[in-house]
């Protein structure tokens, strides 16, 4: 639990002192909940235990987000296509969450992103019949999302109308459109916020802590075997419940346990996407198109568009899940049957891939695996939940948490986190009122103030008040010119990144902003972390040559043409994580 002397911004902070206080903590405490994984859905599940008063630890095997969590869509929403499926209690739960988000939790973080339904071309009865099928399907999801969805209701858009809000669509692709709001968060950061958060209420978090075994005693689980991936040893975590939120990896944990059936199973699905730059697309919403077998989306992402996504099968690599030429070639058939300028593989900027936990069924093609989530208890004490996704996660966390508190044998109170705000939540409104004179203040320009609100709420005092300390930290970053060298320093001090990756990657989004994908960033960025981090010179080396191997791997990888090669291209660079002490890696 949080020591009541110390502020919670404070408290929050996971810099290098706080990881080593809470590794001495992970061996000399027996925690109420040990939970493994630093995706959405662990960050989530560490909030929602800590918000209740029980005491927690987080461990996460590479970097917080580092799976699945920093390679989505970037949606706050319900799933508009999941109408089709009458998958209406998921939908209604889902824009519920983007309800609360968008209004209590985290409204620095999401934002309402419109998007367009283009209505194709046909005979006019076709026309009037898609107009009527579409417009009831968008107006039942406004419904659900009742009064309080946190966003704008939806419109019909007549042709001219649809041309103006996207002038780049191909003029014969459409006779109208309907035009609804969803909303939009950055992924990665959303977990960062988190995982401070739930350190705020007092959970130890700590990252490259890979769980390697479990602790039974008497046919219950008693807590975990990690093992520190920066020094190489092991330690041995005590909890009275825990918790996997391991995602793509959950089947690995109950396998950790011989002879246990693992209560659930989960099925990875790759999901590629493109960024290309804004201009390349005329437009000023998003766009949702119909893609066999699913959807295609194209979104405003800054400066940029976010295009995706497939949904495929993927048995290869989890941790580095790999785009191919051929799911690159798909999306700009795809997004090129509409724009009225096709994209080519020169507009592309970056290409990322993540991989959906599914629930497993039996033979579905994976686009019709439910998206629902579940939460099993494989073998008492541990608790496994998958499925679901970024939007619903704290759900998600309130079910597992329920389920765990139910073993610890003693009254808990139920979950507080629909009205408990996201670190940063709180004080954020009157920050943004105030930004004009807050830039003044701090000799900055609006938009670098705009910029830094949106991405870390109020905690952006703690970035401007690194700025005021060292004025040269006003800089932008080598490469990116929207990032502030201050938020490299940041990221370290307050935001748990080890590594070049973890910042270049996830803390800030040049990884896939960057037409250059960071390698012109790594060396500044490096040498800003190695000031805080104590790194030598061959330390700066390593990680710089790490993350260009890393860079010159997915790239080749995009190049080849199916999932094997491309697979085996991006293993070419080794991961930096566990190369230290670990002689098994090295
Ligand atoms: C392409 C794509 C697009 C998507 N778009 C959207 C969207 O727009 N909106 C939406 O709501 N959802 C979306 N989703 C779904 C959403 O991203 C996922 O459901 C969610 O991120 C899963 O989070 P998680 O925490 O369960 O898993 P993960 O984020 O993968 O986290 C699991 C973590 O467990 C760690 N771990 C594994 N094994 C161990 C171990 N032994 N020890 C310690 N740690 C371990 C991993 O390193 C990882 O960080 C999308 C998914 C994909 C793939």
């Amino acid at each position: 639990m949080r020591d009541s002397a110390t502020s919670r911004f404070a408290a929050g902070r996971l810099g290098p002192a706080r990881r080593r206080r809470d590794l001495r903590r992970l061996v000399a405490e027996r925690f109420d909940v040990l939970v493994i994984g630093g995706g959405v859905t662990g960050a989530g599940a560490a909030v929602d235990a800590a918000s209740r008063g029980l005491s927690v630890a987080l461990v996460e095997a590479r970097d917080l987000a580092a799976g699945t969590s920093s390679r989505s869509s970037k949606l706050v929403h319900g799933g508009l296509r999941y109408l089709e499926q009458a998958e209406f209690g998921l939908v209604h739960e889902a824009v519920r969450e983007r309800g609360l988000l968008a209004r209590r939790l985290a409204p620095h973080l999401v934002r309402p992103v419109p998007i367009l339904v283009p209505l194709p071309a046909g005979t006019l009865p076709a026309r009037a019949a898609r107009r009527l099928w579409y417009g009831a399907g968008v107006a039942l999801y406004d419904a659900l999302a009742g009064p309080c969805g946190g966003v704008p209701r939806h419109r019909h858009l007549s042709r001219t109308g649809a041309r103006r809000a996207f002038p780049g669509l191909r003029p014969d692709a459409f006779t109208g459109a309907i035009r609804y709001v969803d909303a939009q968060v950055d992924d990665a950061r959303l977990v960062v916020t988190l995982a401070r958060t739930a350190a705020s209420l007092g959970a130890a978090v700590v990252t490259s802590a890979r769980v390697v075994g479990l602790r039974q005693d008497a046919g219950r689980v008693t807590g975990a075997r990690v093992r520190d991936l920066e020094s190489g040893r092991e330690l041995d975590v005590t909890a009275r419940t825990v918790i996997a939120a391991t995602g793509v990896w959950s089947d690995d944990i109950a396998a950790m346990l011989p002879g246990t059936r693992p209560g659930l199973r989960v099925r990875a699905s790759k999901g590629v996407h493109l960024v290309v730059p804004r201009s390349a697309i005329a437009g000023d919403t998003g766009l949702i198109l119909r893609a066999p077998p699913s959807v295609l989306f194209v979104l405003p992402w800054g400066g940029h568009w976010i295009i995706g996504t497939t949904d495929t099968d993927w048995r290869l690599d989890r941790c580095h899940p790999a785009a191919s030429a051929s799911d690159i070639g798909y999306l700009l058939a795809q997004v090129n049957r509409v724009l009225a300028r096709p994209l080519g593989p020169a507009d592309i900027e970056s290409v990322y891939a993540g991989l959906r936990p599914l629930l497993a069924g039996e033979d579905e093609a994976t686009s019709a695996l439910s998206r629902r989530h579940a939460v099993a208890e494989p073998v008492p004490g541990l608790f496994v939940v998958a499925g679901g996704k970024l939007t619903t996660y704290r759900v998600m966390a309130a079910d597992v948490v329920d389920r765990a508190a139910r073993r610890l044998g003693r009254p808990v109170r139920p979950s507080p986190t629909a009205h408990l705000p996201l670190l940063g939540a709180d004080g954020w409104a009157p920050l943004w009122r105030d930004r004009g004179a807050l830039a003044r203040r701090h000799r900055l320009p609006v938009g670098v103030v705009e910029h830094l609100l949106e991405r870390y709420g109020a905690t952006a005092r703690e970035v401007l008040a690194a700025v005021a300390a060292a004025p040269s930290l006003a800089a932008p970053v080598d490469g990116a010119a929207e990032y502030l060298a201050a938020e490299v320093v940041h990221a370290v001090r307050a935001e748990a990144a080890l590594h070049l990756e973890d910042v270049l990657a996830r803390r800030t989004r040049i990884s896939i902003e960057a037409p250059h994908r960071g390698e012109e960033s790594a060396r500044h960025a490096a040498t800003l972390m190695a000031g805080e981090l104590g790194w030598s010179p061959e330390t700066v080396e390593r990680e710089v040559t790490h993350y260009l191997a890393a860079v010159a791997a997915e790239r080749q990888s995009q190049r080849m043409p199916d999932d094997r090669t491309a697979d085996a291209a991006r293993l070419g660079a080794p991961d930096v994580r566990g190369t230290a002490g670990d002689p098994a890696a090295a």
